[in-house]
């Protein structure tokens, strides 16, 4: 079988391997990236539906989970979502604000991947589809890499395969094998920014309200968001829920504010006063959907006039609106979660060149690592930051 000699090997040609590949090729490196699937950067093609939040102007190294929660500071520093847009502005790519720093393509995800592959190409990179790893072996000589394609021989080997989310797009969980095989610690993973399930009587409960969807602020482990909740057939999902699941783990307590940033207490208070006539659930279809309403009021709260309701009744009612417990059982798991939690611990990582401090020439960069981004952009940023970081020594 063939020997393919290159100075750095890069595993994965999804957005930390693209961008770390064509770093390390405008270098003068002689780089070869490879990829069992069989195109590159699926993930990027189906992220931000089909139009790719490719970055978000406000990360910071808050934005993101990790057991090490500054190993990410010095990479996202160093390559900034400005350098990203830089490159996205000289390839003409349009784009738009969504929300809160997040940056969309305007047209399609297509094109970002164009942009990555086109600079691989003008910086010499050969990118390789199809080509899934037998084996990988380390000699005095640097990295050896069996493959169905050949026999690469590397200086330098650059691991980018990602998390598990999404197996039907090419994820395996083939880093952290990687890893340990070489020493390295892997934390233990599950899957985020993924829809809740419920069980039992809340399933009951929230079952026919499949498509409702309301503004909330989710709560967990002293974090919260505010954004959107979507009740599905399965349990409940949309960016607030999305985000919390992150750091949300079965048993963990669960708390929903359906009025969020209003005084639901003040306001039932008013109701009492000025439409005491009125059933709750009426008045409370005016601030909520109506199904979500009808159905609090059936199973929670009281349903009767609001002039019927004493004070302590109130107050547990704008508790209730402002708290709401919500008891999830689960997730959907890898096969819609949108990043993995946890992974190669960080701690055997250097933070500003990725490379492993066990095994010289060896580097860890993008979702592989245990460092995981909100929504909303940061998972992407956090490969560019990396990929680049990476790029520029190996
Ligand atoms: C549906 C969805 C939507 C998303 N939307 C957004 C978004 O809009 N904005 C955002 O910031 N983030 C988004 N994300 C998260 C983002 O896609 C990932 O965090 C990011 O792609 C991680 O980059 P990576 O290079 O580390 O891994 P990936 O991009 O996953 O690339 C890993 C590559 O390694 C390859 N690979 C895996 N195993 C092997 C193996 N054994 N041999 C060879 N190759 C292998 C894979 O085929 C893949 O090409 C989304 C994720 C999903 C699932």
């Amino acid at each position: 079988m063939s020997v393919i000699r290159c100075d750095v090997l890069v595993i994965g040609a999804g957005a930390a391997g693209l961008m770390c590949a064509m770093t390390a090729g405008r270098r003068g490196r002689m780089v070869q990236v490879i990829d069992h699937a069989n195109k590159v950067g699926k993930k990027i093609l189906m992220s931000g539906g089909g139009r790719c939040n490719f970055t978000n102007t406000g990360t910071t190294a808050a934005n993101f989970l990790s057991a090490n929660p500054h190993f990410c500071k010095s990479a996202l520093a160093r390559y900034t979502p400005w350098h990203f847009i830089e490159m996205v502005e000289r390839h003409g790519i349009a784009y738009h604000e969504k929300e809160l720093g997040q940056l969309f393509c305007d047209i399609s995800s297509k094109q970002i991947v164009k942009m990555l592959v086109d600079e691989c190409q003008a910086a010499g990179v050969q990118i390789r589809t199809d080509c899934g790893v037998q084996k990988v072996e380390r000699g005095a000589d640097g990295f050896h890499v069996h493959t169905a394609q050949g026999h690469f021989h590397a200086a330098s080997l650059v691991v980018a395969t990602g998390g598990l989310s999404i197996p039907s797009m090419g994820a395996t969980g083939f880093g952290y094998e990687l890893a340990r095989q070489f020493g390295h610690e892997v934390l233990p993973t599950r899957a985020g920014l993924v829809p809740l399930t419920l069980s039992g009587k809340h399933q009951e409960r929230f079952n026919e309200l499949s498509g409702v969807a309301l503004p909330i602020e989710a709560r967990c482990n002293g974090v919260e968001f505010r954004n959107s909740m979507l009740i599905t057939h399965r349990g409940i999902s949309g960016p607030a829920i999305l985000q919390i699941s992150s750091y949300w783990q079965p048993g963990d307590e669960l708390r929903l504010d359906l009025l969020p940033g209003q005084d639901a207490l003040g306001w039932l208070r008013r109701m009492k006063a000025e439409r005491g006539a009125a059933e709750l659930r009426t008045v409370l279809s005016e601030v909520l959907p109506r199904r979500l309403a009808l159905r609090l009021c059936e199973h929670w709260l009281p349903d009767r006039l609001v002039r019927q309701i004493d004070e302590p009744q109130l107050r547990e009612a704008a508790d209730l609106l402002q708290n709401f417990p919500l008891v999830a059982s689960g997730t959907e798991g890898y096969r819609t979660a949108e990043v993995t939690l946890g992974g190669v611990d960080t701690r055997k990582v250097s933070s500003s060149t990725f490379e492993s401090q066990l095994v010289p020439g060896l580097h860890f960069i993008g979702e592989v690592l245990d460092v995981t981004g909100w929504l909303g952009g940061y998972n992407f940023q956090w490969a560019w930051a990396c990929g680049h970081a990476a790029g520029s020594v190996a």
